[in-house]
Protein backbone atom coordinates (compact mmCIF):
# COMPACT_ATOMS: atom_id res chain seq x y z
CA UNK A 1 0.00 0.00 0.00
CA UNK A 2 2.80 2.13 0.82
CA UNK A 3 4.38 1.68 -2.12
CA UNK A 4 1.36 2.09 -4.27
CA UNK A 5 0.36 5.77 -3.21
CA UNK A 6 3.52 7.60 -4.73
CA UNK A 7 3.03 5.80 -8.33
CA UNK A 8 -0.38 6.42 -8.43
CA UNK A 9 0.13 10.45 -7.63
CA UNK A 10 2.96 10.00 -10.10
CA UNK A 11 0.34 8.74 -12.47
CA UNK A 12 -2.01 11.37 -11.79
CA UNK A 13 0.00 14.18 -12.83
CA UNK A 14 1.34 12.84 -15.84
CA UNK A 15 -2.02 12.14 -17.00
CA UNK A 16 -2.79 15.77 -18.14
CA UNK A 17 -0.65 15.01 -21.32
CA UNK A 18 -2.72 14.38 -23.19
CA UNK A 19 -5.41 16.89 -22.57
CA UNK A 20 -3.23 19.63 -21.35
CA UNK A 21 -4.20 21.91 -24.64
CA UNK A 22 -7.85 20.28 -25.67
CA UNK A 23 -9.91 23.80 -25.08
CA UNK A 24 -9.02 27.01 -27.33
CA UNK A 25 -8.12 30.01 -25.67
CA UNK A 26 -11.77 31.65 -26.41
CA UNK A 27 -10.32 35.35 -26.95
CA UNK A 28 -7.85 35.09 -29.31
CA UNK A 29 -4.63 32.42 -29.02
CA UNK A 30 -4.33 29.66 -30.83
CA UNK A 31 -4.28 26.60 -28.20
CA UNK A 32 -0.93 24.56 -28.28
CA UNK A 33 -2.17 20.99 -29.99
CA UNK A 34 0.04 17.87 -28.17
CA UNK A 35 -0.19 14.72 -28.93
CA UNK A 36 0.01 12.06 -26.24
CA UNK A 37 3.90 11.23 -26.80
CA UNK A 38 4.86 14.46 -27.86
CA UNK A 39 8.96 15.55 -26.99
CA UNK A 40 9.46 17.18 -23.37
CA UNK A 41 12.48 19.65 -22.97
CA UNK A 42 12.23 18.96 -19.85
CA UNK A 43 13.60 15.87 -18.02
CA UNK A 44 12.28 15.01 -14.62
CA UNK A 45 12.86 11.23 -14.73
CA UNK A 46 16.46 11.74 -13.97
CA UNK A 47 17.07 12.05 -9.71
CA UNK A 48 20.32 12.04 -10.34
CA UNK A 49 20.53 14.85 -12.38
CA UNK A 50 18.19 17.49 -10.83
CA UNK A 51 19.16 16.88 -7.27
CA UNK A 52 22.81 17.04 -8.40
CA UNK A 53 23.10 20.08 -6.61
CA UNK A 54 21.36 19.45 -3.27
CA UNK A 55 22.95 18.39 -0.33
CA UNK A 56 21.89 14.47 0.70
CA UNK A 57 20.99 16.83 4.75
CA UNK A 58 18.56 18.87 2.57
CA UNK A 59 17.11 16.19 0.29
CA UNK A 60 16.62 14.17 3.49
CA UNK A 61 15.07 17.02 5.16
CA UNK A 62 12.63 17.98 2.54
CA UNK A 63 11.20 14.25 2.47
CA UNK A 64 10.94 14.52 6.37
CA UNK A 65 8.84 17.74 6.23
CA UNK A 66 6.93 16.74 2.92
CA UNK A 67 5.76 13.61 4.53
CA UNK A 68 4.58 15.40 7.28
CA UNK A 69 2.26 18.00 5.81
CA UNK A 70 1.42 15.06 3.32
CA UNK A 71 -0.33 13.78 6.28
CA UNK A 72 -3.67 14.90 6.52
CA UNK A 73 -4.43 13.85 10.76
CA UNK A 74 -1.18 16.01 11.01
CA UNK A 75 -1.97 18.82 9.21
CA UNK A 76 -5.59 19.43 10.47
CA UNK A 77 -4.66 18.98 13.91
CA UNK A 78 -1.92 21.55 13.28
CA UNK A 79 -4.66 23.99 11.96
CA UNK A 80 -7.14 23.37 14.49
CA UNK A 81 -4.61 24.12 17.03
CA UNK A 82 -3.58 27.58 15.23
CA UNK A 83 -7.07 28.56 15.21
CA UNK A 84 -7.93 27.72 18.59
CA UNK A 85 -8.10 29.93 22.13
CA UNK A 86 -4.52 27.54 23.26
CA UNK A 87 -3.11 30.18 20.82
CA UNK A 88 -4.18 32.93 23.55
CA UNK A 89 -1.72 31.21 26.17
CA UNK A 90 1.56 32.60 26.48
CA UNK A 91 3.52 29.31 27.09
CA UNK A 92 1.39 26.52 24.81
CA UNK A 93 1.76 29.59 21.87
CA UNK A 94 5.50 29.57 22.65
CA UNK A 95 5.83 26.06 22.33
CA UNK A 96 3.51 25.66 19.01
CA UNK A 97 5.67 28.75 17.40
CA UNK A 98 9.06 26.68 18.06
CA UNK A 99 7.43 23.55 16.49
CA UNK A 100 6.35 25.21 13.62
CA UNK A 101 9.71 26.85 13.32
CA UNK A 102 11.50 23.96 13.08
CA UNK A 103 9.37 22.11 11.00
CA UNK A 104 6.58 24.03 8.24
CA UNK A 105 8.93 27.59 8.63
CA UNK A 106 12.34 25.99 8.19
CA UNK A 107 11.04 24.24 5.09
CA UNK A 108 9.02 26.79 3.53
CA UNK A 109 10.93 30.02 4.23
CA UNK A 110 13.95 31.25 4.23
CA UNK A 111 14.20 32.97 7.57
CA UNK A 112 13.22 35.54 10.52
CA UNK A 113 15.27 38.57 8.83
CA UNK A 114 17.14 39.90 5.57
CA UNK A 115 20.67 38.54 6.60
CA UNK A 116 19.18 34.65 7.07
CA UNK A 117 17.31 35.51 3.90
CA UNK A 118 20.09 36.92 1.80
CA UNK A 119 22.23 33.60 3.00
CA UNK A 120 19.82 31.66 0.85
CA UNK A 121 19.76 33.57 -1.82
CA UNK A 122 23.79 33.20 -2.54
CA UNK A 123 22.96 29.31 -1.76
CA UNK A 124 20.24 28.77 -4.62
CA UNK A 125 21.73 31.39 -7.04
CA UNK A 126 24.94 29.46 -6.73
CA UNK A 127 22.70 26.39 -7.75
CA UNK A 128 21.78 28.53 -10.94
CA UNK A 129 18.23 29.74 -9.80
CA UNK A 130 17.08 33.35 -8.72
CA UNK A 131 14.87 34.56 -5.77
CA UNK A 132 11.44 36.14 -5.72
CA UNK A 133 12.10 38.35 -2.52
CA UNK A 134 9.37 38.23 -0.24
CA UNK A 135 8.90 40.18 3.52
CA UNK A 136 5.77 38.08 4.27
CA UNK A 137 3.51 40.99 5.45
CA UNK A 138 0.00 40.98 4.85
CA UNK A 139 -3.65 41.77 6.18
CA UNK A 140 -3.39 45.23 8.12
CA UNK A 141 -5.75 47.24 10.14
CA UNK A 142 -4.68 50.53 10.20
CA UNK A 143 -1.84 53.49 8.34
CA UNK A 144 0.35 52.53 11.36
CA UNK A 145 0.89 49.26 10.17
CA UNK A 146 0.68 50.00 6.60
CA UNK A 147 3.90 52.45 7.42
CA UNK A 148 5.89 50.32 8.98
CA UNK A 149 5.26 47.32 6.53
CA UNK A 150 5.91 49.50 3.59
CA UNK A 151 9.14 50.33 5.75
CA UNK A 152 9.94 46.70 5.27
CA UNK A 153 9.13 46.75 1.45
CA UNK A 154 11.70 49.31 1.18
CA UNK A 155 14.16 47.56 3.11
CA UNK A 156 13.71 44.55 1.02
CA UNK A 157 14.37 46.43 -2.48
CA UNK A 158 17.49 48.17 -0.79
CA UNK A 159 18.88 44.77 0.53
CA UNK A 160 17.75 43.06 -2.85
CA UNK A 161 20.56 45.00 -4.61
CA UNK A 162 23.39 44.52 -1.91
CA UNK A 163 23.18 40.38 -3.25
CA UNK A 164 25.09 39.55 -6.59
CA UNK A 165 23.77 40.79 -9.63
CA UNK A 166 20.86 39.15 -11.05
CA UNK A 167 19.74 37.16 -8.27
CA UNK A 168 16.82 38.34 -7.06
CA UNK A 169 14.51 38.18 -10.34
CA UNK A 170 11.12 40.10 -8.58
CA UNK A 171 10.77 42.10 -4.59
CA UNK A 172 7.21 41.05 -4.09
CA UNK A 173 4.45 43.26 -1.80
CA UNK A 174 1.10 42.38 -0.85
CA UNK A 175 -1.51 45.33 -0.86
CA UNK A 176 -3.02 44.05 2.29
CA UNK A 177 0.37 45.01 4.13
CA UNK A 178 0.24 48.40 2.76
CA UNK A 179 -3.85 49.66 2.48
CA UNK A 180 -5.75 48.86 5.76
CA UNK A 181 -8.53 45.78 4.81
CA UNK A 182 -11.56 47.46 5.74
CA UNK A 183 -10.42 50.05 2.50
CA UNK A 184 -9.28 47.69 -0.04
CA UNK A 185 -12.70 46.11 1.41
CA UNK A 186 -14.22 49.29 0.47
CA UNK A 187 -13.17 50.45 -2.86
CA UNK A 188 -13.81 46.90 -4.13
CA UNK A 189 -17.04 47.68 -3.56
CA UNK A 190 -17.00 50.83 -5.31
CA UNK A 191 -15.79 49.67 -8.02
CA UNK A 192 -17.82 46.61 -8.11
CA UNK A 193 -20.66 48.89 -8.18
CA UNK A 194 -19.56 51.30 -11.01
CA UNK A 195 -18.99 47.94 -12.98
CA UNK A 196 -22.40 47.31 -12.45
CA UNK A 197 -23.62 51.05 -12.86
CA UNK A 198 -21.42 53.13 -15.38
CA UNK A 199 -23.06 56.31 -13.90
CA UNK A 200 -21.98 55.60 -10.66
CA UNK A 201 -19.42 58.42 -10.29
CA UNK A 202 -15.62 57.87 -8.48
CA UNK A 203 -14.16 60.78 -8.07
CA UNK A 204 -11.02 59.79 -6.93
CA UNK A 205 -10.30 57.07 -9.35
CA UNK A 206 -6.72 57.05 -11.23
CA UNK A 207 -6.57 55.66 -14.69
CA UNK A 208 -6.77 51.49 -14.41
CA UNK A 209 -6.40 49.02 -16.85
CA UNK A 210 -9.71 47.19 -17.01
CA UNK A 211 -10.59 44.90 -13.65
CA UNK A 212 -14.19 43.13 -14.27
CA UNK A 213 -16.03 41.15 -16.81
CA UNK A 214 -19.34 39.76 -17.08
CA UNK A 215 -18.57 36.74 -15.31
CA UNK A 216 -16.67 38.48 -12.48
CA UNK A 217 -17.83 37.63 -8.95
CA UNK A 218 -19.69 40.61 -8.53
CA UNK A 219 -21.55 39.05 -5.36
CA UNK A 220 -19.42 40.61 -2.97
CA UNK A 221 -21.58 43.82 -3.12
CA UNK A 222 -25.13 43.54 -2.93
CA UNK A 223 -26.12 47.33 -2.36
CA UNK A 224 -25.55 50.65 -3.63
CA UNK A 225 -21.80 51.14 -1.06
CA UNK A 226 -21.68 54.78 0.49
CA UNK A 227 -19.45 57.33 -1.50
CA UNK A 228 -15.90 57.35 0.69
CA UNK A 229 -15.98 59.93 3.54
CA UNK A 230 -13.71 62.90 3.59
CA UNK A 231 -10.68 60.32 5.90
CA UNK A 232 -11.15 57.13 3.60
CA UNK A 233 -10.29 58.96 0.89
CA UNK A 234 -7.00 60.81 2.64
CA UNK A 235 -6.35 56.81 3.68
CA UNK A 236 -6.49 55.91 0.07
CA UNK A 237 -4.78 59.12 -0.61
CA UNK A 238 -1.77 57.45 1.73
CA UNK A 239 -2.15 53.71 0.43
CA UNK A 240 -1.35 55.66 -3.38
CA UNK A 241 1.59 57.12 -1.90
CA UNK A 242 2.54 54.12 -0.60
CA UNK A 243 2.64 52.08 -3.58
CA UNK A 244 4.29 54.84 -5.40
CA UNK A 245 7.18 55.41 -3.31
CA UNK A 246 7.36 51.48 -3.41
CA UNK A 247 7.44 51.59 -7.06
CA UNK A 248 9.29 54.24 -7.31
CA UNK A 249 12.51 52.85 -5.23
CA UNK A 250 12.01 49.73 -7.82
CA UNK A 251 12.31 52.04 -10.47
CA UNK A 252 15.42 53.53 -8.78
CA UNK A 253 17.29 50.39 -8.14
CA UNK A 254 15.76 48.53 -11.03
CA UNK A 255 13.88 45.86 -9.64
CA UNK A 256 10.75 44.34 -10.62
CA UNK A 257 7.93 44.23 -8.43
CA UNK A 258 5.13 41.72 -8.60
CA UNK A 259 1.68 42.49 -6.50
CA UNK A 260 0.23 39.27 -4.93
CA UNK A 261 -3.17 38.35 -6.06
CA UNK A 262 -5.47 37.79 -2.53
CA UNK A 263 -9.16 36.98 -2.51
CA UNK A 264 -11.80 38.45 -4.69
CA UNK A 265 -13.54 40.18 -1.70
CA UNK A 266 -10.62 42.46 -1.83
CA UNK A 267 -8.71 41.55 -5.06
CA UNK A 268 -10.44 44.64 -7.25
CA UNK A 269 -8.97 47.36 -5.18
CA UNK A 270 -5.75 45.18 -5.90
CA UNK A 271 -5.95 45.43 -9.19
CA UNK A 272 -6.38 49.23 -9.14
CA UNK A 273 -4.07 49.66 -7.37
CA UNK A 274 -1.58 47.47 -9.45
CA UNK A 275 -2.93 48.68 -12.56
CA UNK A 276 -2.64 52.49 -11.92
CA UNK A 277 0.73 52.31 -10.91
CA UNK A 278 1.79 50.12 -14.08
CA UNK A 279 0.34 52.59 -15.82
CA UNK A 280 2.56 55.57 -13.94
CA UNK A 281 5.53 52.98 -13.89
CA UNK A 282 5.99 51.22 -16.80
CA UNK A 283 7.82 52.50 -19.30
CA UNK A 284 9.54 52.03 -22.42
CA UNK A 285 10.29 48.11 -23.11
CA UNK A 286 10.01 47.67 -19.16
CA UNK A 287 7.30 45.82 -17.08
CA UNK A 288 8.96 47.24 -13.32
CA UNK A 289 5.07 46.65 -11.92
CA UNK A 290 3.77 42.95 -12.37
CA UNK A 291 0.07 42.24 -11.25
CA UNK A 292 -1.23 38.47 -10.65
CA UNK A 293 -3.52 36.66 -12.56
CA UNK A 294 -5.63 33.49 -10.39
CA UNK A 295 -6.00 30.89 -13.18
CA UNK A 296 -8.62 28.91 -10.73
CA UNK A 297 -10.97 31.96 -11.18
CA UNK A 298 -13.67 31.24 -14.16
CA UNK A 299 -13.33 34.83 -15.18
CA UNK A 300 -9.44 34.69 -15.39
CA UNK A 301 -8.58 34.46 -18.99
CA UNK A 302 -10.40 37.09 -20.24
CA UNK A 303 -9.29 39.21 -17.70
CA UNK A 304 -6.03 38.77 -18.92
CA UNK A 305 -7.21 39.29 -22.01
CA UNK A 306 -8.48 42.55 -21.92
CA UNK A 307 -5.99 44.06 -19.28
CA UNK A 308 -3.20 43.33 -21.77
CA UNK A 309 -4.36 44.44 -24.71
CA UNK A 310 -5.84 47.82 -23.02
CA UNK A 311 -1.99 48.10 -21.85
CA UNK A 312 -0.72 47.27 -25.50
CA UNK A 313 -3.37 50.03 -26.73
CA UNK A 314 -1.84 52.52 -24.01
CA UNK A 315 1.25 51.54 -25.22
CA UNK A 316 2.14 50.28 -21.62
CA UNK A 317 4.16 47.22 -21.10
CA UNK A 318 2.50 44.82 -18.49
CA UNK A 319 4.02 41.87 -16.40
CA UNK A 320 1.29 39.24 -15.42
CA UNK A 321 2.80 36.35 -12.87
CA UNK A 322 0.09 33.63 -13.33
CA UNK A 323 -0.90 31.12 -10.17
CA UNK A 324 -3.18 29.14 -10.16
CA UNK A 325 -4.75 30.42 -7.11
CA UNK A 326 -4.46 29.89 -3.27
CA UNK A 327 -7.59 31.45 -1.37
CA UNK A 328 -10.00 28.05 -2.67
CA UNK A 329 -11.45 27.07 0.47
CA UNK A 330 -12.05 30.89 1.40
CA UNK A 331 -14.07 31.67 -1.90
CA UNK A 332 -16.19 29.06 -2.04
CA UNK A 333 -16.72 29.44 1.70
CA UNK A 334 -17.69 33.22 0.97
CA UNK A 335 -19.99 32.05 -2.15
CA UNK A 336 -21.81 29.47 -0.44
CA UNK A 337 -22.74 32.13 1.92
CA UNK A 338 -23.83 34.41 0.37
CA UNK A 339 -25.71 32.00 -2.03
CA UNK A 340 -23.76 32.23 -5.21
CA UNK A 341 -21.49 29.66 -7.12
CA UNK A 342 -18.04 29.10 -6.46
CA UNK A 343 -15.95 32.10 -8.90
CA UNK A 344 -13.69 28.89 -9.15
CA UNK A 345 -13.70 26.52 -11.83
CA UNK A 346 -15.82 24.12 -11.03
CA UNK A 347 -13.49 21.41 -11.79
CA UNK A 348 -9.67 20.86 -11.31
CA UNK A 349 -9.36 20.12 -15.14
CA UNK A 350 -11.15 22.96 -16.07
CA UNK A 351 -8.44 24.93 -14.07
CA UNK A 352 -5.51 22.90 -15.52
CA UNK A 353 -6.63 23.90 -18.42
CA UNK A 354 -7.22 27.66 -18.24
CA UNK A 355 -3.76 27.97 -16.54
CA UNK A 356 -2.29 26.63 -19.68
CA UNK A 357 -4.47 28.47 -21.51
CA UNK A 358 -3.47 31.87 -20.05
CA UNK A 359 0.58 30.35 -19.90
CA UNK A 360 -0.05 29.95 -23.99
CA UNK A 361 -0.93 33.63 -24.81
CA UNK A 362 1.52 35.17 -22.83
CA UNK A 363 4.25 33.23 -24.58
CA UNK A 364 2.49 34.24 -27.76
CA UNK A 365 2.60 37.70 -26.48
CA UNK A 366 6.09 37.91 -25.79
CA UNK A 367 7.75 36.19 -28.79
CA UNK A 368 5.61 39.11 -30.45
CA UNK A 369 7.37 41.32 -28.12
CA UNK A 370 4.75 42.11 -26.01
CA UNK A 371 4.57 41.68 -22.05
CA UNK A 372 6.32 40.02 -19.59
CA UNK A 373 5.12 36.79 -17.87
CA UNK A 374 6.07 34.76 -14.58
CA UNK A 375 4.87 31.23 -14.82
CA UNK A 376 4.08 30.61 -11.21
CA UNK A 377 3.66 26.54 -10.80
CA UNK A 378 4.53 23.59 -9.49
CA UNK A 379 2.37 21.45 -11.79
CA UNK A 380 4.49 19.47 -13.82
CA UNK A 381 2.59 19.07 -17.05
CA UNK A 382 1.96 22.73 -17.34
CA UNK A 383 5.78 23.55 -16.76
CA UNK A 384 6.69 20.49 -19.62
CA UNK A 385 3.91 21.79 -22.13
CA UNK A 386 4.85 26.25 -21.54
CA UNK A 387 8.91 24.93 -21.76
CA UNK A 388 8.39 23.50 -24.84
CA UNK A 389 6.08 26.17 -26.46
CA UNK A 390 8.49 28.87 -25.38
CA UNK A 391 11.32 26.85 -27.28
CA UNK A 392 9.10 26.13 -30.48
CA UNK A 393 8.13 29.88 -30.32
CA UNK A 394 12.00 30.93 -30.12
CA UNK A 395 11.91 32.63 -27.05
CA UNK A 396 15.82 32.87 -26.29
CA UNK A 397 17.06 31.45 -23.08
CA UNK A 398 17.84 33.96 -21.03
CA UNK A 399 14.87 36.47 -22.07
CA UNK A 400 14.25 38.42 -19.10
CA UNK A 401 10.41 38.55 -20.03
CA UNK A 402 9.95 34.99 -19.43
CA UNK A 403 10.07 33.78 -15.74
CA UNK A 404 9.15 30.33 -14.32
CA UNK A 405 8.94 30.47 -11.07
CA UNK A 406 7.83 27.72 -7.81
CA UNK A 407 7.56 28.22 -4.30
CA UNK A 408 10.84 27.32 -1.75
CA UNK A 409 10.08 24.24 -0.52
CA UNK A 410 7.91 23.17 -3.10
CA UNK A 411 8.34 21.90 -6.28
CA UNK A 412 12.11 21.02 -6.48
CA UNK A 413 12.78 18.74 -9.44
CA UNK A 414 10.32 20.82 -11.70
CA UNK A 415 12.30 23.94 -10.78
CA UNK A 416 15.78 21.83 -11.63
CA UNK A 417 14.49 20.28 -14.36
CA UNK A 418 13.73 23.59 -16.01
CA UNK A 419 16.71 25.15 -14.83
CA UNK A 420 18.55 22.36 -16.66
CA UNK A 421 16.46 22.71 -20.02
CA UNK A 422 18.06 26.41 -19.82
CA UNK A 423 15.46 28.29 -18.61
CA UNK A 424 15.83 31.17 -16.00
CA UNK A 425 13.61 29.96 -12.94
CA UNK A 426 13.16 31.43 -9.59
CA UNK A 427 12.22 30.09 -5.98
CA UNK A 428 9.57 32.49 -4.11
CA UNK A 429 11.53 33.42 -0.74
CA UNK A 430 9.37 34.53 2.01
CA UNK A 431 10.91 35.70 5.15
CA UNK A 432 9.75 37.28 8.27
CA UNK A 433 8.83 36.45 11.87
CA UNK A 434 7.35 33.28 12.51
CA UNK A 435 4.33 34.59 13.66
CA UNK A 436 3.44 37.14 11.01
CA UNK A 437 4.22 34.34 8.45
CA UNK A 438 1.72 32.21 9.85
CA UNK A 439 -0.78 32.99 7.17
CA UNK A 440 1.34 32.03 4.33
CA UNK A 441 2.11 28.75 6.70
CA UNK A 442 -1.37 27.99 6.96
CA UNK A 443 -2.13 28.21 2.96
CA UNK A 444 0.74 25.79 2.00
CA UNK A 445 -0.44 23.23 4.61
CA UNK A 446 -3.85 23.15 2.88
CA UNK A 447 -2.10 23.09 -0.59
CA UNK A 448 0.20 20.55 0.43
CA UNK A 449 -1.91 18.29 2.41
CA UNK A 450 -3.10 15.08 1.04
CA UNK A 451 -0.85 12.52 -1.08
CA UNK A 452 -2.33 13.67 -4.01
CA UNK A 453 -0.31 16.96 -3.75
CA UNK A 454 2.14 17.82 -6.35
CA UNK A 455 4.93 17.35 -3.74
CA UNK A 456 4.65 14.17 -3.56
CA UNK A 457 5.94 14.18 -6.85
CA UNK A 458 8.92 15.50 -5.04
CA UNK A 459 9.14 13.53 -2.17
CA UNK A 460 9.15 10.15 -4.32
CA UNK A 461 12.04 11.38 -6.53
CA UNK A 462 13.89 12.56 -3.51
CA UNK A 463 13.20 9.04 -1.98
CA UNK A 464 14.84 7.43 -5.36
CA UNK A 465 17.56 9.63 -4.96
CA UNK A 466 18.40 9.31 -1.27
CA UNK A 467 18.40 5.46 -1.94
CA UNK A 468 20.84 6.18 -4.83
CA UNK A 469 23.00 7.73 -3.05
CA UNK A 470 23.05 5.60 -0.28
CA UNK A 471 23.75 2.81 -2.42
CA UNK A 472 26.64 4.58 -4.24
CA UNK A 473 28.14 5.10 -0.14
CA UNK A 474 27.77 1.72 0.11
CA UNK A 475 29.27 0.06 -3.36
CA UNK A 476 31.79 3.32 -3.66
CA UNK A 477 32.25 4.43 -6.53
CA UNK A 478 30.28 1.54 -8.21
CA UNK A 479 27.10 3.37 -7.19
CA UNK A 480 28.03 6.59 -9.62
CA UNK A 481 28.68 4.00 -12.80
CA UNK A 482 25.73 2.14 -11.75
CA UNK A 483 23.67 5.19 -12.30
CA UNK A 484 25.70 6.59 -15.37
CA UNK A 485 25.01 3.11 -17.11
CA UNK A 486 21.69 2.99 -16.23
CA UNK A 487 20.83 7.05 -17.62
CA UNK A 488 23.40 6.53 -20.87
CA UNK A 489 20.20 6.06 -23.06
CA UNK A 490 18.69 9.04 -20.67
CA UNK A 491 21.28 11.45 -21.28
CA UNK A 492 21.93 10.63 -24.75
CA UNK A 493 18.94 12.39 -25.73
CA UNK A 494 19.48 15.72 -23.88
CA UNK A 495 20.67 18.16 -26.30
CA UNK A 496 23.08 19.95 -24.02
CA UNK A 497 24.92 18.66 -20.67
CA UNK A 498 23.28 20.20 -17.25
CA UNK A 499 25.45 22.83 -16.17
CA UNK A 500 27.32 22.37 -13.09
CA UNK A 501 25.94 23.78 -10.10
CA UNK A 502 27.42 23.99 -6.39
CA UNK A 503 25.87 22.72 -3.44
CA UNK A 504 22.01 24.03 -2.50
CA UNK A 505 21.64 23.36 1.35
C1 LIG B 1 5.96 31.99 -7.44
C2 LIG B 1 4.58 31.82 -6.92
C3 LIG B 1 3.82 32.93 -6.58
C4 LIG B 1 2.52 32.77 -6.12
N1 LIG B 1 1.75 33.88 -5.89
C5 LIG B 1 0.43 33.72 -5.58
C6 LIG B 1 -0.43 34.82 -5.49
O1 LIG B 1 -0.03 35.97 -5.67
N2 LIG B 1 -1.74 34.58 -5.19
C7 LIG B 1 -2.24 33.32 -5.02
O2 LIG B 1 -3.44 33.16 -4.78
N3 LIG B 1 -1.42 32.25 -5.09
C8 LIG B 1 -0.12 32.42 -5.36
N4 LIG B 1 0.69 31.34 -5.46
C9 LIG B 1 0.23 30.03 -4.96
C10 LIG B 1 -0.43 29.25 -6.03
O3 LIG B 1 -1.68 29.78 -6.31
C11 LIG B 1 -0.58 27.83 -5.52
O4 LIG B 1 0.73 27.36 -5.32
C12 LIG B 1 -1.36 27.03 -6.54
O5 LIG B 1 -2.66 26.76 -6.11
C13 LIG B 1 -0.77 25.72 -6.84
O6 LIG B 1 -1.10 25.44 -8.18
P1 LIG B 1 -0.06 24.86 -9.20
O7 LIG B 1 -0.01 25.72 -10.40
O8 LIG B 1 1.20 24.63 -8.53
O9 LIG B 1 -0.79 23.56 -9.70
P2 LIG B 1 -1.08 22.14 -9.05
O10 LIG B 1 0.07 21.65 -8.30
O11 LIG B 1 -1.64 21.32 -10.13
O12 LIG B 1 -2.17 22.47 -7.97
C14 LIG B 1 -3.49 22.60 -8.28
C15 LIG B 1 -4.13 23.35 -7.17
O13 LIG B 1 -5.28 23.87 -7.70
C16 LIG B 1 -6.30 23.81 -6.73
N5 LIG B 1 -7.50 23.92 -7.55
C17 LIG B 1 -7.71 24.95 -8.39
N6 LIG B 1 -8.90 24.86 -8.98
C18 LIG B 1 -9.47 23.74 -8.53
C19 LIG B 1 -10.72 23.12 -8.80
N7 LIG B 1 -11.60 23.64 -9.63
N8 LIG B 1 -10.97 21.98 -8.18
C20 LIG B 1 -10.08 21.44 -7.33
N9 LIG B 1 -8.89 22.00 -7.05
C21 LIG B 1 -8.57 23.14 -7.63
C22 LIG B 1 -6.01 22.59 -5.91
O14 LIG B 1 -6.35 22.79 -4.57
C23 LIG B 1 -4.49 22.48 -6.01
O15 LIG B 1 -3.86 23.03 -4.88
C24 LIG B 1 1.98 31.47 -5.95
C25 LIG B 1 2.73 30.35 -6.30
C26 LIG B 1 4.00 30.52 -6.80
C27 LIG B 1 4.75 29.30 -7.22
Amino acid sequence: MAKRLPTTALRLFSRRLDTAFSSSFAVGSQPLKLEPAAPTIVDLDDHWKLFASVSTSKLLRSSVNLGFVANETFVDFGMWVMDSRLMETTLVRDVILKTVKHTMFDHFCVGETTEEAGMCIRKIHKAGLRGMLSYAVEHTTNNDGCDRNLEGFIRNVEFSKSLPPSSVSFVIAKMTAICPISLLRRVSDLLRWQYKDPSFALPWKLNTLPIFTNTSPLYHTLEKPEPLTPEEEQDLELAHKRLQKLCQKCVDLNVPLTIDAEDTSLQPAIDYFTYSSAIMFNKDENAIVYGTIQAYLKDSKERLFMASKTAENLGIPMGFKLVRGAYMSKETRAASELGYDSPIHSSIEETHSCYDDCASYMLERIADGNDAVVLATHNLQSGKVAALKARNLGIQRGNPKLEFAQLYGMSEALSFGLRNAGFQVSKYLPYGPVDMVMPYLLRRAEENRGLLSTSNVDRVLMGKELKRRVKSLQFGKAGDELHEGRNRHTIAQIPQQAPRFCSYT
